[in-house]
């Protein structure tokens, strides 16, 4: 039975992957220091008996008992309120989580798998954006807690693979939501479901024609599965959905799948958005044979159907 260590399992995406392995019939071991994850993303694994939680903050070294072969390095907080908060956390798991992970990978003759992200590109300047595009990051900038801590990560696992031949993959995921996303986490879709589903005005950061790209959680998930068990890929690998939208466009289409017709409050645009983002998944789709097969609106039904139950309008 292979021996899955998931750094970040009781956040959005760490604890569907929790479920995906456990499905694959592995052991997994979930780690977290609940900062900003919940264990109620977990409670329904607590009589699992090859499921165990460790509370921890992996910027500790991060001991493990037993023989281990995979480590899914997903803990950081994701969310730009969420980092805005907590800036250097947010740097020192980048930096001092990610050593702590690719000293765990590597102390057990593990693969490691590391949670990047679209925020590598920055503000970019090409679109859509390939893996060899090199970025547009302030460093200096509010964002570059996250930007730069995800960066380092990168340089960090690529070192470790070729100083000591650890065995890598890197996967820059662009903007997926779902079921699970702390609907005060402030990204744009729980916050858009929230506030359509609660009555409220619709919050649209500046003039609301930025972009972004949605994935649901399902497609991303099998993605990072493909990634990981990908024999050789060690060059990082975009996951998104390349199904791009502005702001404004998705406040329309969360508002028509809910039914309401709430007001638009412009707020100012938080310094360092991003413009546009849009991934390029060629190399997803050649290398991996991965494609996202979830719509836009189907992810978002989802979503809304999870969300009632968690506000409680069921
Ligand atoms: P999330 O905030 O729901 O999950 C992150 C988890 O990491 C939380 O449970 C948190 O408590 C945990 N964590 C943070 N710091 C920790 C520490 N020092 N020690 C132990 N645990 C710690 O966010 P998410 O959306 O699930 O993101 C998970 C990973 O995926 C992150 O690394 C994020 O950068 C990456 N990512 C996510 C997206 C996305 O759209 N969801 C996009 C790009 C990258
Ligand atoms: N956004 C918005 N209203 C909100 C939250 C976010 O208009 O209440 C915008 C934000 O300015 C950005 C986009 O939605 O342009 C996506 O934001 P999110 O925080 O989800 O993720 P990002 O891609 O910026 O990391």
């Amino acid at each position: 039975m292979p021996r899955t260590v998931i750094l970040g399992a009781a956040g959005f995406l760490g604890s569907h992957l929790c479920d995906r392995f456990i499905a694959r019939g592995h052991e997994v071991i979930g780690v977290d220091n609940l900062v900003t994850g919940r264990p109620e993303n977990l409670a329904h694994l607590e009589d699992e008996p090859r499921f165990t939680f460790l509370r921890h903050n992996v910027c500790e070294r991060i001991e493990i008992d037993g023989p281990v072969d995979y480590v899914l390095n997903f803990a950081s907080p994701a969310s730009p309120i969420d980092y805005l908060k907590i800036p250097i956390p947010t740097l020192k798991v980048g930096a001092l989580g990610t050593l702590n992970a690719c000293g765990l990978a590597l102390a057990k003759g593990a693969r490691l798998l590391q949670a990047s992200t679209s925020e590598v590109y920055g503000d970019p300047l090409e679109h859509p954006q390939k893996e060899t595009y090199l970025g547009n990051v302030d460093p200096i900038g509010p964002r570059g807690c996250y930007d730069e801590g995800k960066r380092f990560g990168e340089a960090l696992v690529m070192s470790y693979h070729r100083a000591h031949g650890l065995d890598t993959r890197i996967c820059r995921i662009f903007n997926t939501s779902g079921p699970r996303m702390r609907l005060d986490d402030g990204r744009v879709v729980p916050t858009f479901v929230r506030q359509a589903l609660s009555g409220e005005p619709l919050t649209v950061f500046g003039d609301g024609t930025q972009t972004r790209s949605f994935c649901y959680v399902d497609d991303l998930i099998d993605g990072i599965e493909a990634l990981l068990m990908h024999p050789s890929q060690v060059e990082p690998v975009n996951l998104g959905n390349p199904d791009e939208h502005t702001i404004l466009e998705l406040a329309e289409i969360i508002q028509r799948l809910v039914g309401t017709q709430l007001p638009i409050e412009h707020r100012p645009l938080p310094e360092g958005d991003p413009k546009v983002r849009r991934p390029d998944i060629t190399r997803a789709r050649e290398v991996l044979g991965w494609a996202p097969k979830v719509p836009l609106e189907e992810g978002l039904e989802r979503t809304i159907a999870w969300a009632r139950t968690q506000l409680g309008t069921a």
